[in-house]
Formats: structure tokens, C-alpha cells, sequence
């Protein structure tokens, strides 16, 4: 008996990282997983869909069931056919966790619109475009879990991320409101701010500079660790509770030199 059992579950952008390991531990806990990502490329610019057929091949080898998906979430016709995919194999879908990504860090003065407008159609419109046909069918069949992801850039702020931040900051917005939306239908919705070390955020030249001057910094859990957050936040261990942001804990330098080394 796991803690998902049958509970039909979207994670966008689940070839890497977090959405990885959310993917991975949810096989375990008996959900039938679509796992999305458009193909791997750090910049969003995409490629095969290999990094997600690695993850279904895993999930599988553990004995759970997994689909994989190549599909852009920033557009609708994306967004649709994420969605498709999982009625066609399923019949339903219980679950869905944004959190596809990229980043495009550089200083407000520096920076690009055309970076501006990645990062916000990649963060906010994706989650838009992919929670859209997911909330009307939940909003038919009895209720849901959405999850997005948002990021102390969005609630506090971060040297380099306006445009993140400004996305996550929407995605925060977004969130709170559907929350509200949701409630009569038996949908929670959540906010995820993992702040996890993971590919993404172990570059980063703040994260670089921290590591080589021995700076302790405010960077978080293992994915691993926010994959059980994640769990909590989907299963019914987390009982009525809606509206909420999860914000996941800390980690040391230590543990980042491993990560860069690997
Ligand atoms: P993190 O683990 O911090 O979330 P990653 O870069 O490892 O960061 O994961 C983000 C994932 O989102 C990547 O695998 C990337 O390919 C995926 N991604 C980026 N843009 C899109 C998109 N438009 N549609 C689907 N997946 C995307």
C-alpha cells in the first residue's frame, strides 16, 4: 500500500532534478505518473525527450507505472496535450505539479526582454497553460491537487532574478487565487518553495562565489528531502488543508561541492 495509490499525477519539467525525484518517489507510492519534460536543455531551448523516458525507464525498473512526454508547457496546445496524454493512458487525473523551468539569471540594468519574456512564459504561462485543462476536469470530477512552484526570489528576492522573481511572484498570486477558486470543489492548491540544490540552482555564480569564499548560504534541502514535502502536500496526509507554501530547509556548502562534483 503506498500513500498515492492509483492517484493519476502531472509533473512538468520531471526529466531532472526535483521534478525527478517528486516523480520517482511518488512511482513508489503507487501513482501512475506522467512524466513531462521538453527535453533536458538548461535553457529551455529544448531537444528529445530522453531525460523523461530516463525517469519513466526507472520508475518502471521499480515496478511503478510511468508515461513519458515531450510537450512545451508554455503554450496551450502544450498544456492540452499533456493533459490528453493522461486521459487516454488513465482516465483521470488527480494530481498536477508545475514545475517546469528555466533560469535566465542577470542584473535588472543588464537585462534582456527577450530573457524577460522566456522566463515569464516558461514559469507563469506555463503554469496557466498546463493547469487549465487539468482544473476543469478536476473542477467536474470531485476535486484535486495542484502544486506550483514558487521561490523565496518571488516572497523575498534574490540578487540577479527579477525576472524570476517576477514570475515566481506571479505564480505565487496565482496560487493564493485558485486556492479560493478551488475550495468549493475540492481542489487544493499549493505553493512549493523548495530553494533545493539541485542543477539549476548549483551554477549559479552567487551559489559559485558563496562556495569558494566558505559562506554558509540560505539554500535549501536535498530533493529528496522535498520530494517527502511534496508527498505530504499531495497525499491525504496533508487532510483538507489548501492555500498554503511550503517552504523546504537548508543546506550547507559542503554538500554543494559535492553536488558540483559529481
Ligand atoms: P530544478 O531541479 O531546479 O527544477 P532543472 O533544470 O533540473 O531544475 O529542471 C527543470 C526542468 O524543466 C528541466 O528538465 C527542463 O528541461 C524543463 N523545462 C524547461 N522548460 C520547459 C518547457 N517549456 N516545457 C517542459 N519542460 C521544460
Amino acid at each position: 500500500m503506498g500513500l498515492l495509490d492509483g492517484k493519476v499525477t502531472i509533473i512538468t519539467g520531471a526529466g531532472n532534478g526535483l521534478g525527478a525525484a517528486y516523480a520517482k518517489l511518488f512511482g513508489k507510492e503507487g501513482a501512475k505518473v506522467l512524466v513531462n519534460d521538453l527535453g533536458g536543455a538548461r535553457d529551455g531551448s529544448g531537444g528529445s525527450i530522453g531525460a523523461a523516458q530516463a525517469v519513466v525507464d526507472e520508475i518502471r525498473a521499480a515496478g511503478g507505472e510511468a508515461i513519458a512526454n515531450g510537450d512545451d508547457v508554455s503554450t496551450m496546445e502544450g498544456g492540452q496535450s499533456i493533459f490528453d496524454q493522461a486521459m487516454a493512458e488513465w482516465g483521470r487525473v488527480d494530481i498536477l505539479i508545475n514545475n517546469a523551468g528555466i533560469l535566465r539569471d542577470e542584473t535588472f540594468h543588464k537585462g534582456s526582454e527577450a530573457n524577460w519574456d522566456a522566463v515569464i512564459k516558461v514559469h507563469l504561462k506555463g503554469t496557466y497553460c498546463v493547469t487549465k485543462p487539468v482544473w476543469q476536469w478536476m473542477r467536474d470530477n470531485g476535486g484535486g491537487v495542484v502544486v506550483n512552484t514558487t521561490s523565496t526570489s518571488g516572497l523575498i528576492g534574490n540578487f540577479g532574478q527579477t525576472n524570476y522573481g517576477a514570475a515566481k511572484a506571479g505564480i505565487a498570486g496565482l496560487t493564493r487565487n485558485l486556492a479560493i477558486e478551488g475550495r468549493k470543489y475540492g481542489i487544493r492548491v499549493w505553493g512549493m518553495s523548495p530553494g533545493a540544490l539541485t542543477r539549476m540552482t548549483s551554477d549559479l555564480p552567487r551559489y559559485r562565489e558563496m562556495t569558494e569564499s566558505g559562506e554558509d548560504f540560505p539554500v535549501t534541502g536535498q530533493p529528496d528531502t522535498i520530494a517527502q514535502a511534496m508527498l505530504y502536500m499531495c497525499s491525504d496526509l496533508s487532510g483538507d488543508q489548501t492555500g498554503k507554501f511550503m517552504h523546504v530547509a537548508r543546506q550547507g556548502v559542503a554538500e554543494l561541492k559535492v553536488m558540483r562534483s559529481k
